[in-house]
């Protein structure tokens, strides 16, 4: 089995906040996912391989014994879900392409999608972050279809995320790919590392928004809250 240091950061200072505060604050450090430039030299199987030792260390040293029939295949799932599902989404070849259509229609209202589920992975503590993702627009002349906004939001919820940054990150590729501003996000998640440990509060939730162009009026405000709630 190989060993591995992993070097501790605790010491580290970002902002005068240490790393433990940073987790459990959910604070975060920027727009982008922090990636390494050199993220995608291993292939998915080289990660997989390697996450799957990693993962049986992990448990070895819990005490488990990896021998189990129950356990065994555990490390390979682990892996197998890391890469192909849960954390697809750091990888841009799993990007969704998006064509634009011309706004035949001319319905130059606004278009809300309303309760897109999303289950994503808080970055502090890789347990579960589940909610829903609301996203309006206004078309500039050209609109996509409706999967594809489904299939946005899945794609930034599918890595060790912050909610903060899931709304920043899916409003700003909605406006670029959409070519306008009048984008508004409203993301209403609950995050297992505070209801499942930590504070342990099991009826919260956080509620995030992005309201941008002719969304950040209080009319526009108003008015999508009110079709949010019916
Ligand atoms: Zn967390």
């Amino acid at each position: 089995m190989t060993t591995k240091t992993i070097s501790k950061t605790n010491e580290h200072k970002f902002n005068g906040f240490s790393t433990e505060d940073i987790g459990d604050d959910h604070l975060f450090t920027s727009l982008e996912t922090p990636m390494k430039p050199n993220a995608f030299d291993m292939s998915n199987d080289e990660k997989k391989e390697r996450i799957s030792i990693l993962f049986s260390e992990i448990m070895d040293v819990l005490g488990l014994d990896l021998n189990d029939d129950s356990l065994q295949g555990t490390p390979d799932r682990v892996a197998k879900m890391y890469i192909e599902e849960i954390f697809s989404g750091l990888d841009p070849k799993n990007k969704p392409k998006v064509a634009l259509f011309d706004n035949k229609y001319q319905y130059n209202q606004m278009l809300v999608e309303k309760n897109i589920t999303f289950y994503s992975n808080c970055e502090h503590h890789f347990v579960p972050i589940i909610g829903k993702a609301h996203i309006a627009y206004k078309s500039s002349g050209k609109v996509i279809g409706l999967s594809k906004i489904n299939r946005i939001v899945q794609y930034y919820a599918k890595r060790p995320q912050v909610q903060e940054r899931l709304t920043n990150q899916i409003a700003n590729e909605l406006k670029t790919v959409l070519e306008t501003d009048d984008i508004a996000v409203i993301i209403d998640a609950k995050h297992l590392c505070v209801s499942s440990r930590g504070v342990k509060d099991d009826a919260s939730a956080t509620v995030t928004t992005y309201y941008g162009g002719e969304f950040n009026t209080a009319t526009k405000i108003a008015e999508l809250q009110n079709y949010l709630n019916n």
